[in-house]
């Protein structure tokens, strides 16, 4: 069926909520009937998204595809401040959860046809009654454009229990609003071929319905049923986010390593450049040349190694590398963040991390051994900027 359709009408109608999301930034979205999950699987790249939720009655099929939705290794590798929770529930959208209050966004793509017709009253009375969010989105199929469908005789599907008419979605659509304070625009997805769209309209119709009052605290209609959870949790996940702290000082404390590590090494081998064109006399001499950069004899409690030290300020660290500055904020930001990881070795005034003078062989160790290198260590005052 969806073969006349390209992108398929499945797509186009995900996409058509992608859109409403992308241009009106809602935080809290609910997908209603979400089965495989493949609206939430799209909705998730919307980072403005904080809490991302579906039900469906159907645990099998949420069971099967719910790993889908988890964190993607680049989550983890470079995650984001954006902060978002995913979670399905196993539940029937008759039923009130308390859960499912206070959402910006509540969509319902195919669902009310595969409900008893009885059904439709809970169903209203849950999403517009009691959920009440600020826009509902229900597609449906349109059964004036199933005459266009070769072959097919009754219903697209053998579990619809109705196709309806625009006239008739629209005026059950139209009641609702009326009853629970909304206006209702109606739209579609899936053109009827040239010079019929008026008298066929879309395949799937749309209403889109926005909440016309405020509501207070997330109550209204003084329904008393918050405490009311029947939906069960099935799947629950938190990306990574740098808005927590254990995340932020990891990413936080790899790229210090990674920048004095670079910074050292191009000390180094400058270092070295130079020593060759001066006088051997004047070795030592020269070794404060070099910026800020320079060798250590300080004893780093948790640093055991025969090779000399090098301290490379973190003023240096925070003044070369932009990712730094832009995740900490500040430089005593930075500092309170990093100063207790255990691959962190600072000097004593905290100013500065220290870095053994090369790879470090583990069988160069000597946790006795903090052995003068002969080169003085250099106060350093910090500056903030
Ligand atoms: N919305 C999804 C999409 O666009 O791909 C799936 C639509 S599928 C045609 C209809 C879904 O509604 C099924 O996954 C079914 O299990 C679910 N469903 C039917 N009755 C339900 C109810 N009372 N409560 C929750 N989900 C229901």
């Amino acid at each position: 069926m969806s073969q006349l359709f390209k992108p398929s009408l499945h797509t186009q109608r995900h996409d058509f909520v992608v859109d409403f999301v992308r241009r009106n930034n809602p935080q809290k979205v609910a997908d209603l009937g979400c089965g495989e999950c493949s609206l939430l699987g799209k909705l998730r790249f919307h980072r403005q998204i904080k809490l991302l939720v579906g039900v469906d009655q159907n645990g099998a099929k949420l069971r099967k595809k719910m790993h889908g939705l988890a964190p993607l290794s680049t989550d983890y590798l470079q995650p984001t401040f954006d902060q978002l929770c995913v979670q399905l529930y196993q539940g029937s959208v008759t039923q009130k959860d308390a859960r499912f209050r206070g959402f910006d966004l509540v969509t319902s793509i195919e669902l009310i046809e595969h409900l008893p017709l009885d059904d439709l009253e809970p169903f209203s009375n849950v999403v517009f009654g009691y959920m009440a969010p600020q826009t509902v989105i229900i597609s449906t199929p349109n059964s004036e454009f199933n005459p266009l469908f070769p072959g097919l005789s009754g219903f697209r599907h053998s579990d619809h229990k109705f196709e309806w008419t625009r006239v008739e979605f629209q005026s059950w659509a139209l009641n609702v609003g009326s009853e629970f304070g909304y206006k209702a625009e109606f739209t579609g997805v899936g053109r009827a071929p040239p010079g019929q769209e008026q008298r066929i309209g879309f395949c799937t119709q749309i209403g889109v319905f926005h909440r016309l009052m405020v509501v207070r605290d997330g109550h209204m209609f003084g329904d008393n049923a918050e405490d009311n959870y029947p939906y069960t949790l099935l799947y629950s996940v938190t990306y990574p986010s740098l808005r927590d702290d254990n995340i932020l000082r990891k990413i936080l404390v790899s790229e210090l390593l990674c920048w004095a590590e670079k910074l050292k090494k191009e000390w180094l081998e400058k270092r070295t450049d130079k020593l060759e064109e001066a006088n051997p006399v004047d070795k030592d001499e020269r070794v404060g040349e070099y910026g800020d950069i320079f060798w250590t004899n300080s004893p780093v409690p948790q640093c055991h190694t025969l090779h000399r030290h090098v301290s490379v300020p973190l003023q240096l660290l925070w003044t070369c590398c932009p990712k730094l500055r832009e995740l900490s904020g500040s430089l005593s930001n930075l500092r309170q963040l990093i100063v207790d990881d255990p691959q962190i070795k600072m000097n004593r005034q905290r100013s500065a991390v220290i870095l053994c003078s090369q790879e470090q062989d583990p069988g160069d160790e000597d946790p006795n051994d903090l052995t003068d290198s002969g080169y003085a260590e250099r106060s350093h005052v910090e500056e903030e900027h």
